[in-house]
C-alpha cells in the first residue's frame, strides 16, 4: 500500500498541549542567553551542570519527587528522589574531594544503568570534575585505550567488570589513582589497588556546595570515533547544560507531569545529555531500566511504567517490529504521548509502524557527539515526513554545502541554498553544547570548521519546506546498533594476531541494526585460509575489543586493495561485497 509523504499533525488531538506550536515565530524570538535564564546559575556567573539537574529542584516542591526510577528484574523497584539524589551525589562529591580528586581532574565511569553511575557522573559535575562515560561491553583494549587518552585519575566500576577488563591491564594506565568499586551482588568488596566505593558513601558527608564552575569550564569529554588513529576525545563544556535544558523542551516535549524514558546507555552521549541530564533538568521522573533488550520486557515496561515521553534509536525500533505485532498487541499505552528516536536513519516504514502499533508516530531526530545536544527533529507539533530527520531546533541554524578546494589547511565550502541538492550539513557555530575541541588535536578540530560554519561529516539534503534528508556518512565510520565504531582501531586489534597481515573494515549493511562491522584479512606467509583461523581470530578480536566493537564476519583476501600511498582502500571493499561499481580506482596500488 501506498503511504502518504506527510504524517500531518493539524488533524491529531494531543493529549497535551506542545511546548512549541509557532516554528518561524520561536525561531526568531529565541537567544541562548534568553535560555540560559531559565537555569538557576550559581553566584558570580558560575554554571554547573550537576548543580542545574539535581540541587536547583531539591529546594522547590519537586524535592520528594522521583527523579529516577530504576527497575531490574531481579530486584523491586528503586525510587530516588531528587532531594535524595542531591545527598548522594554530595556525598560522592565529597568521596572525590577526601581523594584529592578536583576541579578539572578526569573521572571515568564504566558500569552498567545503576544507581551508583548516576551518581558518580552527578557528583563528579557538582565537584567541577570532569567525566567521561565508557559503554560497559567494550573490552579491555577500547577501555584503556580511552582511559589514558583521556588520562583518568580516577575509574568507577564495578567488582565484576574490573576483574573482566581492568585488572589485567591496570599496569598500563599510569594516570589512574584510584578505583573505586560498586560489588554487583551488594558485598563488600576487597580487590588490592581498589577502593570500596559503599564504604567511602557512608564514611562522606550530605552536605555539599556545588563548586563554582564557569559556563566554559570542561563537563564531560565523550569518545567518539574516526576514520584514522586513535578515538577522538571531545570535550564538552558545564554552560551546555543550557542546550540539554532547551532541547529536553524542544525536541523531546519534556513537560513537568511527564515519566520518561530515554533507552540509551550513558556509555554513549545519547544516555548522557538525553538519559542523565535533560530529564532532570526539566524535573521530570526518568525510568532507568538495568536489563538489556527484550521485546515483552519494553513493551510491558511501557504499559506498566505509564511511560509518557520515550526516546529510543532505529535498531531498538526494528527488533520490535520484528518481533510481530502480535506481542505489541497484547498491550495497551494509554499513557504514550510523544515518542523519538535518534543515532542512525529511521526508515519511513518504522515511522508508520509506530502509529499503527504503538498510536504514535516516531519523531525522528539528528544529532552527534560533538554537538552535545539534538540540533535537527521532528517535534511534537508539526507534521513528520517519514524518512527525514526534521527540522533545525530554535537556536540552530544548519546548512547544506559543497566543499571548495582549500587554501592552506582550512577547509572551505559554498554554502548550497537551492533546496533537493546533496552536500555536506553544516552548522552555524555558537551553540552552547558544541565541543570546544578533541582533547590533545588541535588539528583535527580546526578541520571541522570552514569559516564559522561546523562541517558535521553527514551528507544531507534540505527540501523545499526546510525539512533535513540524511544521505549518508562522508567517511568510512561504522554505525552499529547506534554506537560510532572506528574501522582504524578494529583493524589495529585484528593486526595484533600473529596470523594478520594487514585488516580493512567496513560497515556491511544489516536491516536490523543498520551495519554489522566486517573485516577483510590478508594472512602472513605460512598460514592458511581456514575455518579454524578465522574463528581464532574473530575471538581474539571480542576478546580484546568487546562484543560491542568486534568484526561479526571475517574474509579471507590474498591481498588487500590499497592506494599507492599504502592507504587501505576501505571504499573499494565494500563497494565490492556490496557488488557496486567501484568508482574512482586510480590510487589503487597496481594488482590489487
Ligand atoms: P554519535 O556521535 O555516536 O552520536 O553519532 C553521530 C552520527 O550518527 C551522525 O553523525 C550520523 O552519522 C548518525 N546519526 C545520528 N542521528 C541520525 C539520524 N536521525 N539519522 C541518520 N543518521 C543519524
Amino acid at each position: 500500500m501506498e503511504r502518504p509523504t506527510l504524517i500531518s499533525k493539524a488533524a491529531a488531538t494531543l493529549p497535551v498541549a506542545p511546548n512549541w506550536t509557532r516554528y518561524e515565530q520561536e525561531r526568531q524570538s529565541f537567544t541562548w542567553e534568553a535560555a540560559r535564564q531559565a537555569l538557576q546559575g550559581l553566584p558570580g556567573g558560575g554554571l554547573n551542570m550537576g548543580f542545574e539537574a539535581v540541587d536547583r529542584h531539591a529546594a522547590t516542591p519537586r524535592a520528594d519527587k522521583t527523579a529516577l526510577r530504576f527497575v531490574s528484574r531481579n530486584a523491586p523497584a528503586l525510587d530516588v528522589s531528587y532531594a535524595e539524589l542531591a545527598r548522594q551525589t554530595n556525598r560522592f562529591a565529597n568521596v572525590l574531594q577526601g581523594l584529592g580528586v578536583g576541579r578539572g581532574d578526569r573521572l571515568f565511569v564504566l558500569s552498567g544503568r545503576m544507581p551508583e553511575l548516576y551518581v558518580a557522573v552527578l557528583g563528579a559535575l557538582k565537584n567541577g570534575t570532569v567525566v567521561t562515560p565508557l559503554f560497559s561491553a567494550f573490552g579491555p583494549e577500547p577501555i584503556a585505550a580511552r582511559i589514558n587518552l583521556g588520562e583518568g585519575q580516577v575509574l568507577v566500576t564495578t567488582d565484576v567488570l574490573y576483574q573482566r577488563k581492568i585488572k589485567a591491564m591496570r599496569a598500563q594506565m599510569p594516570t589512574l589513582r584510584h578505583v573505586l568499586l560498586v560489588a554487583e551482588e551488594g558485598a563488600s568488596i576487597y580487590e588490592p589497588d581498589t577502593l570500596d566505593l559503599a564504604t567511602l558513601m557512608r564514611g562522606a558527608s550530605d552536605k555539599f556546595t556545588s563548586v563554582a564552575t564557569q559556563p566554559e569550564d570542561p563537563a564531560l569529554l565523550h569518545f567518539t570515533s574516526g576514520t584514522t588513529g586513535t578515538p577522538k576525545g571531545a570535550l564538552h563544556v558545564h554552560g551546555a547544560v543550557v542546550a540539554h535544558h532547551a532541547t529536553g523542551r524542544y525536541a523531546l516535549d519534556l513537560q513537568e507531569h511527564d515519566r520518561y524514558w530515554c533507552t540509551a546507555d550513558p556509555g554513549w552521549v545519547t544516555g548522557m545529555s538525553y538519559g542523565i541530564l535533560a530529564p532532570l533538568l526539566q524535573g521530570v521522573t526518568s525510568l532507568v531500566d538495568r536489563e538489556e533488550f527484550d521485546a515483552e520486557r519494553w513493551y510491558s515496561l511501557l504499559e506498566a511504567e505509564r511511560i509518557t515521553v520515550w526516546y529510543t534509536a532505529p535498531t531498538a525500533i526494528r527488533m520490535l517490529m520484528k518481533a510481530g505485532t502480535e506481542l505489541a498487541r497484547q498491550h495497551h499505552f494509554p499513557d504514550l504521548r510523544f515518542v523519538a528516536s535518534v543515532g542512525e536513519p529511521l526508515n519511513p516504514q518504522a515511522v508508520w509502524w509506530g502509529l499503527e502499533t504503538l498510536g504514535l508516530p516516531i519523531h525522528d531526530n539528528w544529532w552527534q557527539t560533538e554537538t552535545g545536544g539534538i540540533m535537527i527533529a521532528n517535534t511534537a507539533a508539526f507534521d513528520i515526513k517519514p524518512g527525514s530527520m526534521g527540522r533545525p531546533l530554535p537556536g540552530v541554524e544548519a546548512f547544506i554545502v559543497e566543499h571548495l578546494e582549500a587554501v592552506g589547511e582550512a577547509p572551505r565550502v559554498r554554502v548550497i541554498d537551492q533546496p533537493d541538492v546533496e552536500g555536506e550539513l553544516a552548522l552555524k557555530a555558537g551553540w552552547p553544547s558544541m565541543f570546544r575541541g578533541y582533547l590533545h588535536n588541535e588539528a583535527r578540530y580546526r578541520q571541522c570548521f570552514a569559516g564559522e560554519l561546523y562541517l558535521t561529516g553527514d551528507l544531507a539534503r534540505r527540501d523545499a519546506d526546510g525539512y533535513y534528508w540524511f544521505v549518508g556518512r562522508s567517511d568510512d565510520v561504522i554505525k552499529s546498533a547506534g554506537h560510532l565504531i572506528g574501522p582504524f582501531e578494529v583493524e589495529s586489534v585484528l593486526m595484533e594476531h600473529p596470523a594478520v597481515a594487514e585488516a580493512g573494515v567496513i560497515g556491511k549493511p544489516d536491516p536490523i541494526v543498520g551495519e554489522v562491522v566486517k573485516a577483510f584479512v590478508s594472512l602472513k606467509d605460512g598460514y592458511v585460509p581456514e575455518a579454524a583461523l578465522r574463528q581464532d581470530i574473530l575471538a581474539h578480536a571480542r576478546k580484546r575489543l568487546g562484543a560491542a566493537v568486534a568484526p561479526k564476519e571475517i574474509a579471507f583476501l590474498p591481498v588487500l586493495p590499497r592506494t599507492r600511498s599504502g592507504k587501505i582502500m576501505r571504499r573499494l571493499l565494500k563497494a565490492r561485497e556490496l557488488g557496486l561499481p567501484e568508482g574512482d580506482t586510480s590510487t589503487l596500488e597496481a594488482g590489487a
